[in-house]
């Protein structure tokens, strides 16, 4: 919705349709909405697409990462680096699909986990069940939950509890670290 239709509908149907509006069409209202989307991740997969499970552990040294990956992607993925704000073309992603794992192609989140936080990183109030392993981290003084890929070890972002209705989680990602497969399959 453009700022112009938002605030339209502000005026015509008052703050709360105007904000459902704004979030998605298919924004789950309950926990047991949300477990349907974990349960059915693979539904958003392209067809004949096949993406690692977290057992299949991916372990190299940093050298082989550097040489796996773009010097950006190696600095958020390896050495917790994080993106300039509003600098990832996966913000404006709407598609249906997969975001996986730059590093390791693990399944991360869907296009239905996928909401619009205004924060300038791809974020997501849900993620796919055992994607990632979680770390509290102080390096703003504050301690923030740090979450990694369970597969490589890759850090992909910070998880706040100030998402959106039925999870309350916001998975904030750096777009570097994911890599986006449409359910079309043309990318
Ligand atoms: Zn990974």
């Amino acid at each position: 919705m453009t700022r112009r239709g938002l605030l339209q509908s502000l005026l015509a149907g008052g703050i709360w349709s105007a904000l459902k509006g704004h979030l998605s069409a298919a924004q789950p209202v309950s926990m047991k909405d949300v477990e349907a989307l974990q349960k059915n991740w693979k539904s958003l997969l392209a067809e004949g697409v096949k993406v690692p499970s977290p057992s299949q552990q991916l372990k190299l040294s940093k050298e082989e990462w550097r040489k796996r990956l773009s010097p950006i992607e190696f600095n958020i993925l390896r050495e917790e680096g994080t993106e300039y704000p509003g600098t990832s073309p996966l913000n404006n992603e709407k598609r249906p699909g997969i975001y996986t794992c730059a590093g390791c192609g693990l399944a991360l989140f869907t296009s239905e986990m996928k909401y619009e936080s205004g924060t300038g990183w791809p974020s997501f109030f849900a993620a796919i069940p055992g994607a990632f392993e979680t770390n509290a981290d102080f390096k703003l003084v504050l301690p923030r939950t740090e979450y990694h890929c369970a597969r490589c070890g890759g850090h992909h972002g910070h998880v706040f509890n100030d998402g959106p209705p039925p999870t309350g989680k916001r998975w904030c990602n750096n777009g570097v670290a994911l890599k986006f497969i449409p359910k079309s399959g043309k990318i």
